[in-house]
């Protein structure tokens, strides 16, 4: 029988590059880390193809360098479980992380929960996920091998899965609701250089077609009103992420997007609590400010802790 109540110095919530680098960081400076991770660990990075601008290890895959952090963090013995955390409440100087299954009692907590593959929310777009709809060209891209495919997206993510699907697939159209991309300029001149990927540009998706499976997407031109039909198989949809604070939002204080606001001190204004990695108000998400969110934290967390005594 498992027990209920569970002590720790710092519990984090999220098992992302963040919260695994903090758990790295917390374990090193002696005290006693938990990490709660809803889903599986690694993170946003596990489905990244090649990474290639983590230093010191250009060219890893987002899975086996996700292994590996994850490994380097069991070893330095931090506790990782697969739970969701579903309140925080304060309790004396304590903070309570609580999931189905037990209570964790913690001195300090790191939140560095991440965040969700943002939906277009169009019509159908729930019903087709999964028949033609996706969030994870290198998950799903192989299933259209030879076939035509939408990306949906200006930022870099939607650029690195219209490279890597053009390479698999017979035709990539590039949706973007904009004539100027957010992504990388060399991810851009990339993709002008592909003689399969086609952009189509100042455009929105308004429809998705076919059933029981996607046939088509329907685009509409945000300046003329035109309305045009893409014959693709598959929509990789990347239009960023959405936080998952909201269990949170009481304890801490969110930016509109929906952020916890903290500085690059990691501090919320609730005393104990440090946010960390793609979770947190910050003007670069990248691997990189993630596992330096992760220790920045971590040593916040221990510093507060010896403030306690
Ligand atoms: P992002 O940079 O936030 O870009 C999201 C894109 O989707 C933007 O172009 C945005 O258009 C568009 N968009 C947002 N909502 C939309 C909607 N409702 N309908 C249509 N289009 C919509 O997200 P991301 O590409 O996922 O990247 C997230 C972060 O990870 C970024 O910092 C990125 O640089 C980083 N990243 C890095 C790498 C790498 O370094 N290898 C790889 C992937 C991602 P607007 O531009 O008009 O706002």
């Amino acid at each position: 029988m498992e027990e209920q109540n569970i002590q720790t110095d710092i519990l984090i919530i999220g098992g992302g590059t963040a919260g695994l680098t903090a758990s790295i960081y917390a374990e090193r400076a002696g005290r006693k880390a938990i990490v709660l991770e809803a889903q599986a660990c690694g993170g946003q990075i596990v489905n990244t193809e090649r990474i290639d601008n983590y230093p010191g290890l250009p060219g890893i895959s987002g899975f086996d360098y996700s292994q590996k952090l994850q490994a380097q963090a069991t070893e330095l013995g931090a506790d990782i479980r697969l739970e969701r955390v579903r309140s925080l409440e304060r309790e004396g100087c304590r903070w309570i992380g609580v999931t189905r299954r037990h209570r964790y009692e913690a001195k300090a907590v790191i939140i560095a929960a991440g965040a969700v593959n943002r939906h277009l929310g169009i019509a159908r777009e729930n019903e087709l996920t999964g028949s033609g709809v996706s969030y994870c060209a290198v998950c799903d891209g192989s299933f259209f091998k030879g076939k035509d495919v939408a990306v949906s997206g200006g930022g870099n993510t939607a650029l690195e899965d219209a490279d890597y699907l053009s390479r698999i697939c017979h035709k990539v159209y590039l949706i973007h609701r904009r004539d100027q991309f957010r992504g990388d300029a060399a991810n851009v001149e990339k993709l002008q250089m592909c003689d399969n990927v086609e952009f189509v540009l100042n455009c929105n998706v308004t429809e998705l077609l076919g059933s029981p499976r996607l046939t088509g997407v329907q685009v509409t031109d945000k300046v003329t009103g035109e309305k045009r039909t893409l014959e693709v198989s598959g929509l990789f949809v990347a239009i960023g992420q959405v936080p998952q604070n909201d269990a949170f939002a009481d304890l801490v204080d969110l930016d509109e997007g929906g952020y916890i606001i903290a500085g690059e001190d990691c501090r919320t204004k609730a005393p104990g609590i440090f946010a960390a990695g793609d979770c947190r108000t910050k003007s670069v998400r990248q691997l990189a400010t993630a596992a330096s969110d992760g220790a920045v934290a971590a040593l916040a967390a221990d510093a507060y802790i010896s403030s306690m005594r």
